[in-house]
């Protein structure tokens, strides 16, 4: 076995590598004023890739690092993603440790080219840091529409400082986007509103769903801790399911990005119990759906869950 320290030695001579490669390639063909050509926007999670679109319009060719049903806080790049990344004008990526296993590349990013962390932007104390995190903040910070419409102004600043001569197309779509997000979010006031509080209980695959519970009154259990990282242990599917059973929860949900093999071992220990709790559906958590489909944008993912949720949960 290799010491970690080690190991940590030879990926950064490998990127060292990679970005000396890619950086010669890039800085012979580049020569037209950004004013004059389209941004390249490198993201890593399809709702940073959506929400640099949405600011960026016709402006930007935006590349996302990970599609449908890859979670985040596993993912590692490729050599090619190292190379996608070192070609981008601006990286914007989550933060707030949740991409990681991406943090070496980042971090060696940071040192050539513009990398923002949309969520760090956030007021700090609006951030949860649940116990379980060890003295993180919760990632998930997409799940209060009204804490994602913050990140806004980040990718709208990050644009301005790379193109300033088209400052004004940035400011307006910023607020275009403001707008829609605000609806949206009153929209899912609106909706789980008809849930009867005590109905409020959202049990899922992993704990991404905290700012969703505080925004809009729903207490969330999650199977697995806030990353991915840590195994559901046998202990923890005890616990929820003693949970599910006392309190005649009528559906938990399974998630885009987790296997659902954890949740069903859940249903399968409820019932036991003497209680059945359905399988509610699927939520999209820390992935949007594919391309093209109404669950492929950020507003999209939203609204889908919140519908499943409501008529899931309604008695
Ligand atoms: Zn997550």
């Amino acid at each position: 076995m290799i010491p970690i320290h080690l190991k940590r030695t030879w990926f950064s001579i490998l990127l060292i590598g990679v970005f000396a490669t890619a950086f010669g390639c890039a800085k012979a063909k580049e020569t037209q004023p950004i004013a004059d050509r389209k941004i390249r926007v490198v993201a890593t999670t399809g709702m940073v890739a959506d929400l640099a679109t949405h600011i960026g319009g016709a402006r930007v060719e935006v590349k996302a690092l990970m599609g449908p049903g890859v979670d985040p806080h596993l993912y590692r790049a490729s050599a090619g993603d190292v190379q996608t990344l070192s070609d981008a004008d601006v990286v914007f990526y989550n933060g707030l440790h949740l991409e990681a296993k991406m943090g070496d590349v980042l971090e060696e990013m940071n040192q050539r080219i513009l990398t923002v962390p949309v969520a760090e932007g956030i007021s700090p104390e609006k951030l949860r840091s649940p116990k379980e995190f060890r003295g993180h903040p919760d990632p998930h910070v997409w799940f209060d529409v009204s804490m994602w419409a913050q990140t806004i102004d980040q990718v709208r600043d990050a644009l301005i400082k790379l193109d300033p001569t088209h400052r004004a197309e940035y400011d307006q779509r910023a607020e275009a986007y403001r707008a829609q997000l605000n609806t949206l979010h009153q929209d899912i006031l609106k909706k789980v509103s008809t849930l009867p509080s005590d109905q409020r209980v959202l049990v899922t695959a992993h704990d991404a769903f905290g700012y969703f519970g505080r925004a809009y009154g729903f207490e969330v259990l999650g199977l697995q801790g806030i990353s991915t990282e840590s195994e559901a242990g046998a202990k923890d599917v005890q616990r929820l399911a003693d949970f599910i059973a006392k309190r005649k929860i009528k559906a938990i949900f399974v998630e885009s990005s987790v296997p659902r093999r954890n949740v069903e071992a859940v249903k399968a220990a409820v019932k036991s119990r003497g209680w059945d709790v359905k399988i509610g559906g699927q939520l999209f958590s820390d992935a949007m759906g594919s391309p093209g489909t109404p669950e492929g944008s950020y507003i999209g993912m939203v609204s889908f869950n919140v519908t499943l949720i409501v008529s899931a949960l309604q008695r």
